[in-house]
C-alpha cells in the first residue's frame, strides 16, 4: 500500500514537482533507491532499444550528435557555471532561452540542478554530499542518488536569486513539459522530412528516437561521470577539501567540465580549464557569446589561485582550500 502511495505520487510529481498532498508522509532522513523514481530513466533507457525497430539514416544520427553537442552547453554554460555559480551575467529573456535549452536534457529543472549542485559545492565529498564516490560508491554517485526521494524536491532556500523569476519556477515545477514538447517536435520534423526531403532517409519515429532518446541517454551518462568519475580519475593540482580531478578525456566528452579539481579550487570562474592547454570548448564559446553581446561580465579567475597553482608545482605547502 505505501508503495503504492508512493507511486501515484510520484506519477502526480512528474507533471508539478513541487507537488505534496496533504498529509503526505515526510521525507525518509536517510537515501534509499526508490523504484517509482527509476522509472524515467528506464524510460529513457529501454527507448534505446527502438533502435532496432527505426534503424538509422546519417541524418538522424548527424542530429543526435548535434543535440549532444548543444544541449551539453546547455548544461555545462548555462545549467552550471551560470545558474548554479552566476560566473556570467545576461538578460532575463537569454537566461530563460537558457533554462529551455538546459531542460530539454531531462535533467530536471534548473533551480533543482542548481541548488543540488551548490549544496555539493558545500559539501563536496563529505558525508552529506548527495552524490560522492568516496562516500557512497561509483554507482550510487553516479545514478543511485538520483532516484532517492530525499533528493528529489527542490530547495529554493538555495536558490532565493533565481526564484524570483516566476517564468523560472513554472519551468522548474512542470520540468516534464520541455522534454515532452522537445519529443513531439523531433517527431514532426522527422516526419516533415520524410515527406519533403526523402533524399535523407529519416522519418518522425526514427528522428525521435536517434535525437530524444539516443542523444539523451548518452548527454546523461556524460553529464554524471562529472559527479561519479571526475571525483575518482585523473590528477589533483589543487589540495582541496575534496577529492575533485583534472582529467582530459572527461573535459573532451562534457565540453570543459572534466577540469573539476580546478572548478572545486575556484567554483566563480566561467573558465574551467585554468591554462590555455586545457581545452574547455564551453568556455570558447562562451567567450563568442560575450564578444557579441549575448553575456558579459565574465569571471576569471585570480592571480592569487594561480600563483596557489604555481606553489604547489613548486612542492611548496599551501592550505586546503575550496569556493
Ligand atoms: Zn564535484
Ligand atoms: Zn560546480
Amino acid at each position: 500500500m505505501k508503495f503504492l502511495s508512493n507511486a501515484v505520487l510520484t506519477v502526480r510529481q512528474w507533471w508539478d514537482s513541487d507537488y505534496v498532498p496533504p498529509g503526505a508522509p515526510p521525507l525518509p532522513d536517510e537515501d534509499r533507491f526508490d523504484f517509482p523514481r527509476l522509472v524515467p530513466y528506464l524510460f529513457l533507457h529501454a527507448g534505446c532499444l527502438l533502435l532496432l525497430w527505426v534503424g538509422w539514416s546519417w541524418f538522424a544520427v548527424a542530429v543526435a550528435a548535434a543535440l549532444y553537442v548543444v544541449r551539453m552547453f546547455g548544461i555545462t554554460a548555462f545549467y552550471h557555471r551560470y545558474f548554479s555559480h552566476r560566473a556570467f551575467r545576461t538578460s532575463r529573456f537569454m537566461q530563460f532561452c537558457f533554462a529551455l535549452l538546459g531542460n530539454t536534457s531531462m535533467q530536471r529543472g534548473p533551480l533543482w540542478w542548481a541548488a543540488t549542485h551548490r549544496h555539493h559545492h558545500a559539501h563536496s565529498d563529505e558525508e552529506h554530499d548527495k552524490h560522492s564516490p568516496v562516500q557512497s560508491g561509483f554507482v550510487w554517485s553516479h545514478i543511485g542518488w538520483l532516484t532517492s526521494r530525499r533528493n528529489f524536491p527542490t530547495d529554493y532556500g538555495k536558490v532565493k536569486d533565481f526564484a524570483a523569476y516566476p517564468e523560472l519556477v513554472f519551468l522548474n515545477r512542470h520540468d516534464f513539459l520541455v522534454p515532452v514538447l522537445f519529443g513531439v517536435l523531433l517527431w514532426a520534423i522527422g516526419a516533415a522530412l520524410a515527406t519533403w526531403a526523402p533524399e535523407l532517409g529519416t522519418n518522425g519515429p526514427q528522428l525521435f528516437v536517434w535525437g530524444f532518446f539516443v542523444s539523451t541517454v548518452v548527454l546523461l551518462h556524460g553529464t554524471l561521470f562529472i559527479n561519479s568519475l571526475a571525483h575518482m580519475l585523473g590528477r589533483r593540482r589543487f589540495q582541496t577539501t575534496d577529492d575533485s580531478r583534472n582529467s582530459l578525456p572527461l573535459a573532451l566528452i562534457t565540453l570543459g567540465e572534466g577540469w573539476h579539481n580546478n572548478h572545486h579550487r575556484y567554483a566563480h570562474s566561467a573558465r574551467q580549464g585554468f591554462y590555455w592547454w586545457e581545452i574547455d570548448i564551453s568556455w570558447y564559446v562562451l567567450r563568442l557569446m560575450a564578444a557579441v553581446g549575448l553575456i558579459w561580465d565574465l569571471k576569471g579567475v585570480p592571480p592569487s589561485v594561480y600563483r596557489e597553482a604555481e606553489a604547489l608545482k613548486q612542492g611548496k605547502p599551501v592550505a586546503a582550500s575550496a569556493e
